[in-house]
Formats: structure tokens, C-alpha cells, sequence
């Protein structure tokens, strides 16, 4: 895909999340790779008014090439590239169920939520929580590049998720699953639920 249409469609795509209110602000960013870097939105955008013409490119080597100065939160983004290397797109959102089940004292580090859905254990699987670190402390990064090569989606503790895709629709459509199952284990707490069984688990892991 041309750089062009790449420039469009983040743009295209940030307007569509927040719109529907998947995250608030100048929160959350999106970053794909091109053939000589990436494009990532700028530092204090809102997804929902992004420009083409001012997302920030990176080059290779990862500096500042044209357009805005990046999101703070470029690092997020780096390490799962840098860690996953088929990863053609990343996506980090402050989704408020997301945001939600991450702040919860009793979750399991290791597999955040449970699996409610088929389509939530094929395109998200396990997801481990990150410790909470400040905004901006790359300690924060070395801990997401721990969890990266083995899982494309990780949920920060008290901040959210971030997604990896082989692609931007397939990094979209992963955290937007994630975002509706957090919502569905909220709206579920305290009932009693069928969960999948292992088997049903493993036969769609497999
Ligand atoms: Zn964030």
C-alpha cells in the first residue's frame, strides 16, 4: 500500500475510533510501518481530527523525518516492532472497559480475561498484564518488550491495552475485540457464567 493511502487510512481509522468513543482526548495512538519506516500520530492529536499531511515519519533508524513530533508514547510502538518482526501496524488505546478490568485488585497477571468468545480467543488469546510505571518511564517499555515476542496484545495496568497486527485492520480489529470482551466480562461480573471449556480453548488455539 502507498504511503498515501497508509497516511489515509490512520486517519480514516482514528476518526472512526473516536468517534465511537473507543478512546478520549488526545489519548491513545496508532503507528504502521512503510517501506522506509513508520507513520505515527503526533504528540497531543486527537484521533479524531488527525491531518495525512502532519502524522509524524520515522525513519528506519527511528528519528523524526517529516510532519509533527510523535506520540510520548513512541515506545510502545517501537518495542513491539522491534520485538515482533511481521508486525505491520500497532495500535494503544485508553478504551474505558479496558481501562476498567486493568485497575481490577483481583485479575490474573498472566490472562487478564476470561474466554467469553471464540472471536476473542482467536484474535486476541492471552493477554498478560503490564505493571503500572508513570507516564514516560521507559521502564515501562523494557516490561511490554518482556511480554512482545510471545504476545501481540498486553493490557498496561491503570492505563490500557496495546495491539499489534500484521496489519492495521488486523491490529484494529484485535483491540476493538479486546475492548467489547473487557466490556462483556464487566457486564458479567458477579453472574454465573459457561466460560469456553479448555477444550473449546485449545481446539481454537489450534
Ligand atoms: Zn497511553
Amino acid at each position: 500500500m502507498s504511503e498515501a493511502k497508509l497516511r489515509e487510512e490512520v486517519c480514516v481509522i482514528g476518526a472512526s475510533i473516536f468517534g465511537r468513543g473507543l478512546t478520549a482526548g488526545s489519548s491513545g495512538n496508532i503507528s504502521v510501518k512503510t517501506e522506509d519506516g513508520w507513520l505515527m500520530t503526533p504528540t497531543g492529536s486527537s484521533l479524531g481530527r488527525l491531518d495525512p499531511a502532519r502524522l509524524s515519519k520515522l525513519g528506519a533508524d527511528g528519528r523524526l523525518v517529516s510532519g509533527d513530533a510523535p506520540t510520548k508514547e513512541s515506545f510502545l510502538h517501537r518495542v513491539m516492532y522491534e520485538e515482533r518482526p511481521e508486525t505491520g501496524a500497532v495500535v494503544h488505546l485508553h478504551s474505558t472497559h479496558s481501562v476498567a478490568v486493568s485497575c481490577l485488585a483481583e485479575i490474573d497477571p498472566m490472562d487478564v480475561l476470561p474466554p467469553i468468545t471464540a472471536y476473542y480467543v482467536m484474535r486476541v488469546g492471552r493477554l498478560p498484564l503490564v505493571p503500572y510505571f508513570r507516564p514516560g518511564d521507559l521502564a515501562l517499555a523494557e516490561a511490554v518488550r518482556g511480554f512482545a515476542s510471545k504476545h501481540h496484545a498486553v493490557l498496561l495496568a491503570n492505563h490500557g491495552p496495546v495491539v499489534a497486527g500484521t496489519d492495521l485492520d488486523a491490529a484494529v480489529n484485535a483491540i476493538e475485540e479486546l475492548e467489547e470482551t473487557a466490556k462483556l466480562h464487566l457486564l458479567l461480573r458477579g453472574a454465573k457464567i459457561r466460560y469456553l471449556s479448555p477444550a473449546q480453548v485449545e481446539e481454537l488455539r489450534a
